[in-house]
């Protein structure tokens, strides 16, 4: 469970914050959640599930033991991605979510702990609320909020108190953001509640309608990671799968090629490329010129699809840099601010919760 820290923290500790404090960065994404301690780095890199027996509501793992479950559990044990949409629906569950993550990070009301916590940028006030107190019950001192773009912009390092465009597409599990940042601020934004999930979907509808096999949606996701892609690329190894016939009941495998994979995904790949577009009309003409110099960052696990910032060059007409760390850059940009609160903080989202 522990990792080592990707990028060094820029600062040392805050003299005015004694031994006894620790404070944390948390990335609440839909597949994935990261947590980062000052001064130590990333701590916790695990998939956003919980796994609950739903006759009790006793929750039975959370992370990646509870990711082994799906799909794979009696019927009374339910493993769910409480954040899937994007949108805190079920605020008990997120609630146990963090404070499991304190207890794994090892906090509890004994030690001040500082949160801030990544959330997507489209997150209403009632979902603000409900995540501030859910981490103020969980034992946080204080919680401060971030968008997550935000998060990735100062993880990728971009100059983004100056009065320049700044553009991070980040394509997540169950969303994709794609946002303009200028002096500190958001300056246009389109948030869609699409992402690299909705491929793992199509793949398995896709295999359903044309082979007449059902496969899970983790099968679904390696076939993505093995061969999926938004643009044609040279050198296509074809996939093999094992899954159950539909009509025989029988086990029966079948060879996908990555052409049929592309062309399956591209409805979900067409939806994060539109939103970019959008958001680039709305950007302010001025700002919009930086862009085509600039170019956009691109992060989230999906960026890391084949193809994906040839295609969204392609289409913007905007260079497109892919980030070295697209999986951790939000979380990474969350923990600079930690280490350098004082001169980060006033990019946080609202009032901060105290305990
Ligand atoms: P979130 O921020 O919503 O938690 P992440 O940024 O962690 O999402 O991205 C997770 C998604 O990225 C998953 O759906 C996963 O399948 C996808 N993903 C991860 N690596 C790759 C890859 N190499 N190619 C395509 N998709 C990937
Ligand atoms: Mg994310």
């Amino acid at each position: 469970m522990l990792t080592a820290h990707a990028r060094a923290p820029t600062s040392s500790r805050d003299p005015e914050r004694s031994a006894l404090v620790r404070d944390l960065a948390i990335d609440l994404g839909t597949a994935n959640t990261l947590v980062y301690a000052r001064g130590q780095g990333i701590i916790i890199n695990e998939p956003t599930v919980i796994a609950l027996n739903s006759r009790t509501q006793d929750v039975l793992a959370i992370g990646q033991d509870a990711w082994g479950m799906i799909g794979r559990t009696p019927g009374y044990i339910v493993a769910v991605r409480p954040l899937r949409g994007g949108a805190i629906t079920d605020f008990e569950i997120t609630q146990r979510l963090i404070r499991l993550l304190f207890k794994q990070a090892g906090i509890s009301r004994l030690y001040r702990a500082r949160v801030l916590i990544c959330v997507p940028s489209a997150i209403t006030h009632v979902e603000q609320r409900a995540v501030l107190e859910a981490s103020r019950r969980a034992g946080a001192a204080q919680t401060y909020l971030i968008e997550q773009p935000m998060a990735a912009a100062i993880g990728a390092s971009l100059p983004i108190h100056e009065p320049l465009g700044n553009m991070v597409i980040d394509v997540g599990g169950g969303t994709s953001e794609v946002a303009i940042i200028s002096l500190g601020g958001v300056v246009a934004l389109r948030a869609v509640r699409t992402g690299s999930f909705d491929m793992d979907a199509a793949i398995q509808s896709h295999v359903k309608r044309e082979y007449g096999l059902a496969i899970g949606e983790r099968t679904a996701e390696e076939i993505k990671l093995a061969i999926g892609s938004a643009f044609p690329i040279a050198e296509e190894y074809k996939a093999e799968v094992r899954g159950r016939d539909l009509s025989s009941g029988l086990a029966k495998t079948v060879v996908l090629t990555p052409d049929e994979i592309r062309e399956a995904i591209a409805d979900t790949v067409r939806q994060i490329v539109d939103a970019t577009i959008q958001a680039l009309t709305e950007t302010p003409p001025e700002l919009a010129q930086d862009l085509l110099l600039q170019g956009a960052h691109l992060v989230g696990g999906g960026a890391l699809l084949r193809g994906m910032d040839l295609r969204i060059a392609r289409e913007t007409g905007i260079p497109v840099h892919l980030d070295d760390q697209p999986l951790e850059c939000v979380v990474l940009g969350a923990g600079r601010c930690l280490e350098s609160f004082d001169r980060l903080k006033d990019v946080f989202m609202g009032k901060p919760q105290r305990a």
